[in-house]
């Protein structure tokens, strides 16, 4: 197996063995983008002299550790090359959420996120692909290309942090962060046959990262396995100063967790998300999987979760509502783009966002302003509000009885490329899933539970605020019992190319 397939918690225990530099696995990486960058379009930005710079520092503090004997105080993440998304700012190297708004925005300063991984030694490969402002779920919406399915290079990688899957999966990173704020590192950890987190609302920092919608987004990890999920999340996590909505809760320590045995935990089946119109292959699955939860010790219950057919609409309109909002800094005039023959203050910003922004973002920036205008507050916006309440009453009930809610992560596959271009409401539709942890702000995490016509089906597993540690050790059951098939694409369909 090449470096660049191998897990963090793998190469952390060859780099402190001294078998392996951190300058190997990151050639190792930068020839796996040569070979194949080219068909799976995961990067906005490669940062290749930088990450070879970090490479060699990361390489000097482990032998100096070693000398030392203090190999101990080293995190895992030291010298291995990860991803961001392209909505986390990185001082120096360009963020530019895949809009031509801000094509050309070079940050003067680095994201908490990226700061603490850079802080720990992790040697940064680049920023990658996401659909425009995180707006989508198939990366389609970038201003700059699409990102293929390693899997299978006709069909999307899933979104919005599309580019974040598809550099893990083809070897390309050997984990990242996204940006999940309805589903957008569930859905295309699911889609590349990963695991993706998206962590308790105010668990992880969002200072320098791009606001889309602040009382849902957060930051989370894709990686190839539970156990490095754990180990970035420990990275990410904790109280910061400069972002006054996260929490001083304290950071456990996940791994250690995950070597507890104890399984008796209780999981609760939600009737409404088996529903027929799910796929069938994917209710076999996830049937599959609650019974190997069931087999290895669990308790399973049906649940009910009432309130969440209305989960889709109020997503859509608090998400669209904060969008309108957040996305008025961009007016052409203190940084990003700016149209170029505008005269006037009102119209430099309407060309300039008319040029700037792409259909998706302004389509939800329409439907937010409307949401939020006086004549319509009532009847929209803060009805949402209400119903979200109900939502949050219901899965708070759920888990007050089981440690954790099991579900589909998406209820399909990976679909093709253009399938679902005109038709934005189907896309919508997709995040039914995925968006009941964002508005209760419940963590959820998409562990692989098994392939459907060769391509990977994640099972969604949603636990209780703060506790990512119970949600890692059921994941890591079900990896167990069920994820072997999935672990990587296969590497011939990688090298077709484009033109295949
Ligand atoms: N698919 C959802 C949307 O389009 C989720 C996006 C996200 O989580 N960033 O809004």
């Amino acid at each position: 197996m090449k470096l660049c397939d191998m897990t963090i918690h793998e190469l952390a225990a060859l780099l402190r063995a001294g078998e392996v530099t951190s300058t190997e696995i990151t050639e190792s990486v930068f020839d796996r983008i040569d070979q194949v960058e080219e068909s799976v379009g995961a990067y906005v930005t490669t940062a290749r002299d930088q990450a070879f710079e970090q490479a060699a520092a990361a390489d000097k503090r482990l032998l100096q550790a070693r000398k030392r004997g203090s190999l101990s105080d080293i995190s895992p993440l030291m010298g291995i090359p990860l991803a961001l998304k392209d909505n986390i700012c990185t001082r120096g190297i360009r963020t530019t959420c895949a809009s031509k708004m801000l094509a050309d925005f070079v940050p003067p300063y680095d994201a908490t996120v990226a700061r603490r991984l850079g802080d720990l030694g992790a040697v940064i490969v680049g920023k990658t692909n996401m659909d425009e402002f995180a707006m989508g779920s198939s990366t389609e919406n970038s201003a700059f290309h699409v990102t293929r399915n390693p899997w299978d290079f006709e069909r999307v990688p899933g979104g919005s942090s599309g580019g974040s899957a598809a550099a893990v999966a083809a070897g390309e990173a050997i984990g990242a962060l996204g940006t999940d704020t309805g589903g957008s590192v569930r859905q295309p950890a699911s889609f590349c046959g990963l695991v993706g987190l998206k962590p308790t609302y105010a668990r992880v920092s969002r200072y320098g990262v791009v606001a889309f919608s602040s009382s849902l987004d957060q930051v989370g990890p894709i990686t190839r396995d539970v156990w490095d999920c754990a180990i970035m999340l420990r990275a990410i996590a904790g109280r910061d100063e400069r972002d006054a909505t996260s929490s001083p809760e304290p950071v456990p320590d996940y791994c250690g967790s995950l070597k507890e045995t104890d399984r008796d935990f209780t999981i609760g089946v939600p009737s409404e998300f088996m529903h027929s119109g799910l796929d069938s292959g994917i209710r076999e699955l996830i049937d599959n999987a609650v019974r190997a939860l069931e087999d290895a010790g669990a308790r399973i219950v049906e649940v009910s979760l009432p309130h969440s057919d209305y989960a889709i609409a109020v997503y859509y309109l608090i998400a669209t509502a904060e969008a309108s909002s957040n996305l008025a800094r961009m007016d052409g005039i203190r940084y990003g783009f700016r149209a170029e023959d505008a005269h006037g203050v009102q119209a430099v910003i309407r060309q300039s966002r008319s040029e700037g922004f792409g259909p998706e973002v302004k389509r939800r920036i329409m439907l937010g302003t409307h949401a939020l205008s006086s004549k319509h507050y009532d009847e929209y916006y803060l009805k949402a509000l209400k119903a979200r309440t109900l939502i949050l009453g219901d899965v708070k009930e759920v888990l007050e009885k089981c440690d954790c809610i099991i579900s589909p992560t998406s209820p399909t596959v990976a679909f093709r490329i253009g399938e679902k271009l005109d038709d934005p409401v189907a896309l919508y539709l997709m995040d039914v899933y995925t968006t009941i942890a964002n508005l209760s702000g419940m963590p959820a995490v998409s562990v692989p539970c098994g392939t459907l016509k060769g391509l990977p089906v994640g099972a969604q597993l949603i636990g209780r605020a703060f506790d990512e540690g119970t949600l890692f050790r059921i994941a890591h059951v079900l990896e167990q019992a069920c994820g072997e098939s999935v672990k990587r694409p296969p590497l011939e369909a990688m090298k077709g190319g484009r033109d295949r």
